[in-house]
């Protein structure tokens, strides 16, 4: 066990900024040329179907998985394939990418029909054949999250309403929107999983998703509807990261290197369930996604539903443009999200943000010297130490950064955000956790 047990909710209370809260999805469309991405997900990704010249239809599949750790990718337009190729994206990904030219009609694939679902293998089948990955961000497979290792029984569906980030409201939304279709997709995990119960955790800053959630579920008919609950959390970031999460709504501490699975739990995004849901209804693979657009450059702020693949120039175009110069655009949110620097970038499938800053809000402070005030153990999550982190990435040493527990460092920017000298912790512990992977790999060779 790596946490300390303890009572005391940790973490830092960033301003919320959620300006774009309660506004209802707007669907945008008539983008003349998309990339859709064919490797942008934990695993292998896939190998193009398609190539230049081809003709494509909405929900085609155009890439094969490469594994089974791989989903299939499909297209989000129809019209015709102009190229197919390898490019670094902006934001340091490497991508196979398949350029497409919208023809404007949006012809459906007529293969597209809801599947054939009556036990576990073809649910999980169904679920990795729409290409679905977790859409809270990680872009892990769920047909691989939902089939836990061998001997590992889970007994909680944790669902993550949480959305502790920022600015971000997708998820509010779509609670307040889609809470029957959320319940409909826990009610199918839990039948096909046969797991008795499901927790959904959201933060109390979301009163109308908290109330939504719990009449659909008290709606619901299923077998499964007593053991559903609907947990409202205190507003503290980063509630939302998995093991932060499990911590709080099951009392089960996931050891260190170690999965969900290992305390019996299975945690699902919001998003993601709802879209199992979709997907057993209709056969319609992931190719749209839920995102929030927002930041001090926009002219306005708004929740809306992209075709992935969209590039990001001609999105912020399409929603009202920009009011001042742009300073930095983030795929994501304030606290985790990744900078990017080509607007050609596409919409991914885990992406549920774009933060638009201007010039000042853009700029990077300076950073100090430490003066060991503590701020940054203290706030820690998951009980680092990240001055001791940053020191050892910026040393190199990866003994030292093993000893630290690097690998249990989420991530989550909350030494960074309460640092006083302006310390670049999370992004040298970032470092250090590639150092770690790739002295791993050494010895594994
Ligand atoms: S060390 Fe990692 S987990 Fe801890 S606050 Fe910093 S970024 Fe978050
Ligand atoms: S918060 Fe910043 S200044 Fe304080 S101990 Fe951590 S790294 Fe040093």
């Amino acid at each position: 066990m790596f946490f300390r047990k303890t009572s005391r909710a940790i973490g830092v209370h960033p301003r919320q900024n959620k300006s774009t809260q309660g506004m209802a999805f707007v669907r945008v469309d008539g983008f003349s040329r998309l990339t859709i991405p064919l490797n942008l997900q934990v695993g292998p990704g896939c190998s193009a179907l398609v190539k230049k010249g081809d003709e494509v239809k909405v929900g085609q599949r155009i890439g094969e998985p490469l594994g089974h750790w791989s989903v299939p990718a499909h297209s989000s337009v129809s019209g015709t394939v102009t190229e197919v190729k390898k490019d670094i994206l902006s934001s340091g990904d490497v991508a196979d990418l398949i350029v497409i030219q919208s023809d404007g009609k949006q012809t459906l694939d007529e293969s597209i029909k809801p599947p054939v679902v009556n036990d576990k293998e073809s649910f999980l089948a169904a679920i990795r054949n729409a290409g679905l990955v977790g859409l809270g961000g990680a872009a892990f497979p769920t047909h691989v999250k939902l089939d836990p290792p061998e001997g590992k029984v889970i007994d909680t569906l944790v669902i993550n309403g949480a959305e502790c980030e920022p600015r971000i409201t997708a998820d509010d939304q779509l609670m307040r929107d889609r809470a029957d279709r959320v319940v409909a997709g826990i009610n199918l995990v839990c039948h096909y999983l046969d797991i008795p119960r499901c927790v959904i955790g959201i933060e109390d800053n979301k009163p109308e998703a908290i109330a939504a959630m719990q009449k659909a579920v008290d709606a619901t008919g299923s077998e499964h509807k007593a053991a559903i609950s609907v947990v409202t959390l205190k507003t503290l970031y980063p509630t939302g990261a998995e093991k932060v999460l499990i911590r709080y709504l099951t009392d089960r501490i996931v050891p260190e290197n170690g999965l969900p699975a290992d305390v019996g739990v299975v945690v699902l995004n919001v998003g993601t369930v709802a879209f199992i849901a979709d997907i057993i209804d209709t056969g319609m693979p992931l190719i749209r996604k839920f995102v929030t657009i927002d930041g001090s450059a926009m002219a306005k702020s708004g929740n809306y539903d992209l075709p992935i693949g969209a590039p990001i120039e001609d999105i912020i175009e399409k929603v009202g443009g920009t009011k001042v110069p742009v300073g930095k655009i983030v795929m994501g949110g304030p606290m985790m999200g990744v900078s990017i620097d080509d607007t050609l970038h596409p919409v991914l499938k885990h992406t549920n943000s774009l933060l638009v800053a201007n010039e000042k809000d853009a700029t990077i402070p300076k950073e100090s010297n430490c003066i060991h005030c503590g701020r940054c153990s203290k706030h820690c999550p998951m009980q680092l130490m990240p001055t001791d982190l940053d020191m050892a990435a910026r040393r190199e040493n990866v003994e030292e950064l093993r000893e630290y527990h690097v690998m249990n460092c989420i991530e989550c920017g909350c030494c960074t955000f309460v640092c006083p000298a302006k310390r670049y912790l999370v992004q040298n512990i970032r470092i250090g956790k590639n150092l770690w992977r790739q002295a791993k790999k050494k010895e594994a060779k």
